[in-house]
């Protein structure tokens, strides 16, 4: 969901800038600029919706989730604000229901590119399966995710958002032919969640990944990949800070950097095979971006250019 950039006007004390990293670049023929790889942990610094400020991720995850009970009560509360939220677009996206046309565009142009690199003849000739985790009210199924796959099966914890997307994407409700249809209504949240083995050629996680600590999205991840078929993705569509980790005291969500996603990624064993930034969306929002993910090394990655290149004297057009 949409999120304001509420720090926006405060001083520059208040984003959170400290980070360490160290990086290096993976020579070979493989070289791409996804290739920069983490290889010392870095430190990310980060505040919540209080103003508090944290040293580091750990010292805020130690404080939130650090015990089973504080674990279960911050699972408890992310959902429990959810259950009070009704159930439509508008409610879903944060009040900012005016966005979901420029995020379904967005997000069709970059699913367009992955189904035309990804699978032969754009997957046409492929019965095409897609999970759609934390679905909410089925937003991005009803507007996207079903024109594209055979099969789209949901996930979401909060039973009244599951009973809209299955009322939503009842056959009668759909504008698309009886090959392409909402299968499975799961009504679980991410971190409990197990995929069948080889199901999906992409799962698509969009504007709930905040909501997991960081231990349960490595977790998760690891799980998932066993339901990607050969060759199947990871879609991630998230809000980013520029610096840093925002921790929402209200919904029990952290927005992170894409520095932070990115260490993340690397803990998983996932590779990131193409992003793009999304565009169109109203100035005091959170910037958010697409993120293709693979199991498999990417052999070309976007906007990548190996480094024997980048150095090369370049003729000025
Ligand atoms: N992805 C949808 C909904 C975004 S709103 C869309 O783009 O329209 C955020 C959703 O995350 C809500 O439906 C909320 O119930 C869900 N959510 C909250 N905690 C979750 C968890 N632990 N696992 C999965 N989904 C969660």
């Amino acid at each position: 969901w949409p999120k304001v950039k509420f720090c926006l006007f405060l001083s520059p004390k208040w984003f959170p800038i400290t980070q360490t990293l160290l990086i290096a670049r993976v020579k070979g023929p493989q070289t791409t600029s996804e290739s920069v790889c983490v290889v010392e942990e870095m430190e990310i610094a980060g505040s919540d919706s209080n103003g508090r400020e944290f040293q580091n991720a750990e010292e805020m995850w130690r404080e939130e989730v650090g015990d089973h009970q504080k674990k279960t009560d911050w699972y408890r509360q992310g959902v429990g604000y959810w259950e009070d939220v009704e159930a439509s677009v508008d409610g879903v996206l944060g009040g900012y229901g005016h966005v979901n046309e420029p995020d379904i565009k967005g997000s069709e142009a970059f699913l367009n590119t992955l189904l035309a690199e990804r699978f032969a003849d754009e997957g046409r000739n492929r019965h095409l399966v897609a999970l759609d985790c934390g679905s909410g009210i089925g937003r991005v199924t009803k507007n996207l995710l079903i024109r594209y796959f055979n099969e789209v099966d949901l996930l979401e914890p909060v039973s009244h958002f599951l009973e809209a997307a299955r009322q939503n994407l009842a056959p009668e409700n759909l504008m698309v032919s009886d090959t392409q249809k909402a299968a499975n209504f799961y009504c679980v949240p991410l971190q409990e969640f197990t995929p069948d083995a080889g199901r999906y050629d992409v799962i698509w996680v969009q504007w709930c990944i905040g909501h997991l600590a960081d231990d349960d999205f490595v977790s998760f991840f690891k799980r998932a990949k066993g339901g990607l078929k050969p060759g199947g993705l990871f879609v991630l569509k998230e809000n980013l800070t520029r610096n840093g980790f925002v921790l929402d005291k209200e919904d029990r969500s952290i927005t992170r950097s894409d520095l932070y996603f990115r260490q993340l990624f690397n803990w998983c064993g996932l590779h990131v095979y193409k992003t793009k930034d999304q565009k169109g969306f109203p100035k005091e929002l959170f910037p958010v971006k697409m993120y293709a993910l693979t199991t498999d090394v990417p052999k070309r990655a976007n906007g990548s250019r190996s480094k024997a290149q980048s150095n090369r004297p370049g003729i000025i057009k």
